[in-house]
């Protein structure tokens, strides 16, 4: 009967610690992430990075890793309502954010859709162009982590072949043009750590 008992206590403790590890391993950001994210409410804009702060240029310069897009994700989600607040924040709105802009390297992007009726902003995770025309644009961009500035970059494609997932995991293909396609070139750009200034020539 005792050693019943001390086998049944073993595998107690044993499942115990799975499931903390369980815990720990279900959770896709850093404490350090988790703090930056929760700071404010999720309709509050987060701090942007300058490519001009030394500290923000390392993380600006640091490539990002894919996410498990999950609508259950309380972290995922405040993250992705908070990049919307801060690419609509009335005293410096964009047009497009990148998830490193605000000091998270996860790659997400908001974008713009001005190939759409009513222009909405659309959120896209894990995104990959997967084609690019050979035909270039020319185009004027400027960029919210590059303050005060803005260039002309030549070597944006026309068109692009994206690959992407929906917060709700669906998995989608799309050739997106013109403006819209330089808004994508230029936010996932951002997800490996290149910034607009690198496409000039
Ligand atoms: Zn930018």
């Amino acid at each position: 009967m005792k050693n019943l008992y001390i086998l049944l206590t073993t595998i107690l403790f044993i499942t115990g610690c799975s499931n903390i590890r369980n815990i720990n391993k279900e959770s896709q950001f850093s404490v350090e992430q988790s703090n930056l994210i929760m700071s404010a409410d999720s309709t509050t804009p987060m701090r942007v990075l300058s490519i001009f702060n030394k500290k923000d240029s390392v993380v600006l310069r640091t490539k990002c890793e894919d996410v498990v897009a999950d609508q259950q994700d309380i972290l995922l989600n405040s993250l992705i309502k908070r990049m919307y607040a801060t690419v609509n924040d009335t005293l410096n709105p964009g047009v497009g954010i990148a998830a490193p802009q605000v000091g998270i390297l996860k790659n997400i992007i908001w974008v713009q859709r001005y190939d759409k009726p009513g222009e909405p902003f659309e959120v896209y995770l894990n995104p990959r162009i997967i084609q690019y025309t050979k035909q270039k644009l020319r185009w004027i961009e400027g960029c919210l982590s590059v303050p005060g500035m803005k260039d002309t970059t030549t070597t944006r494609s026309y068109a692009i072949l994206l690959d992407y997932l929906r917060p709700d995991n669906s998995h989608k293909v799309e050739m997106v043009e013109g403006f819209t396609a330089i808004i994508f070139q230029h936010e996932i750009d951002h997800l490996n750590g290149v910034i607009y200034l690198d496409r000039r020539k």
